[in-house]
């Protein structure tokens, strides 16, 4: 059946040494039918070995136990025999004619070697392009062996579920599917612990939201106190100034006042001056005055015996003059009018 992918078909079969086909041999061309017709042990199911194994199917799924006993041997001590080879090419034409070799190669060691038209792959390169070609080698979808169709009539449901799985492709599938399921049990556990987490994290998103709010809050508070406090030092600062305005020309005032004072105590200590220098005049007139005072006085002690003896006299006089008024009594009322002054001398 063509390709979906590349209408192509293999064309030939190149075969050295690989099981019943001794030397190098070629078979083919195919055409789009092509039916291989032989007695028992013609090598019929070699050919469709031949195509498993350049193909790249695994040892296991192939009629042999090891790959050294593909290769060709008429007998046992052939098989003994050491360098032994053998490759199968199977050539390709594409759609529009050219033509791709695979040939996979059992080397001398007993490992396989797979080339691209010519040239060493590595066996993921080798798949890759068969896989390109639409020839899915894990399937074997294209592969339909002797028995296969008496085995796929008497497998069961389950049997037949894991035939189509493996002929489609799926199979290859289901480690990855029941990997990616684990995976996915695994995501929605962790799915389910974020939804939590977001739960978590929006309700402590909201706390925090308030918080900030409250904080936001508190800061402009903060600042309104600040500008309050500003404005009441400020008022403050202005009060005291105008106390201090106040003050100052208060203490000018003083100052005048105090110089007035001064000025009115110089004037008076003036004057004090010169009075002092006055009394001191005077003190010393009357000092002088005292000294003569002194000095009169002084003076009037040593006149008082002679005025004693004057007032002796007087006295001894008076007497005298009784005496001698009373002689003479025409005298007596011209000394009551003026006592003491008389006419003439005794
Ligand atoms: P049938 O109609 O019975 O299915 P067939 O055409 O499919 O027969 P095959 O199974 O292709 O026959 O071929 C089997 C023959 O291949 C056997 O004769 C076997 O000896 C031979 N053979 C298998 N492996 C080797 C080998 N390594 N070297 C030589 N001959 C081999
Ligand atoms: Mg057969």
């Amino acid at each position: 059946m063509p390709s979906l992918i590349s209408p192509g078909k293999i064309h030939r079969l190149e075969l050295e040494n690989f099981k019943s086909y001794k030397g190098h041999q070629v078979i083919g061309p195919f055409y789009d039918f092509t039916a291989i017709i032989g007695p028992n042990g013609a090598g019929k199911s070699n050919l469709m070995d031949a195509i498993s194994f350049v193909l790249g199917v695994r040892t296991g799924h192939l009629r042999g136990a090891q790959l050294k006993d593909l290769i060709y041997a008429f007998d046992d001590r052939e098989k003994e025999q050491k360098g032994r080879r053998a490759f199968v090419r199977l050539v390709y034409q594409m759609g529009n004619g050219s033509e791709l070799q695979f040939t996979r190669t059992i080397t001398s060691a007993g490992g396989s070697e797979y080339r691209i038209d010519g040239k060493v792959v590595t066996w993921d390169e080798y798949k890759a392009r068969l896989k390109s070609l639409g020839i899915l080698v894990s399937a074997r979808n294209f592969l339909v062996f002797q028995g296969d169709v008496e085995s796929i009539a008497s497998k069961n449901p389950k049997e037949l579920t894991g035939l189509l799985e493996q002929i489609s492709g799926s199979e290859e599938l289901k480690r990855d599917y029941e990997q990616l399921e684990a995976e996915k049990a695994v995501a929605e556990e962790k799915s389910a612990l974020a939804y939590q987490k977001k739960r978590t994290v929006v309700l402590e998103r909201k706390q925090k939201k308030e918080q900030k709010e409250e904080a936001e809050k508190h800061i402009r508070l903060q600042d309104r106190l600040k500008k309050l406090k500003e404005e009441y030092y400020l008022w403050q600062l202005y009060h005291i100034e105008k106390d201090v305005t106040r003050t100052n020309e208060d203490l000018e005032a003083e100052i005048k006042s105090r110089e007035g004072v001064i000025h009115e105590l110089e004037n008076f200590e003036h004057e004090a001056s010169k009075k002092k220098k006055e009394q001191a005049k005077y003190l010393k007139e009357i000092a002088q005055c005292e000294r003569k005072i002194a000095e009169r006085s002084n003076k009037l002690d040593k006149s008082q015996p002679e005025l004693l003896k004057l007032k002796e006299e007087m006295t001894r006089i008076r007497s005298k003059i009784e005496r001698t008024e009373a002689k003479v009594p025409r005298w007596q009322s011209w000394r009551t009018r003026s006592p003491g002054v008389w006419e003439g001398g005794d």
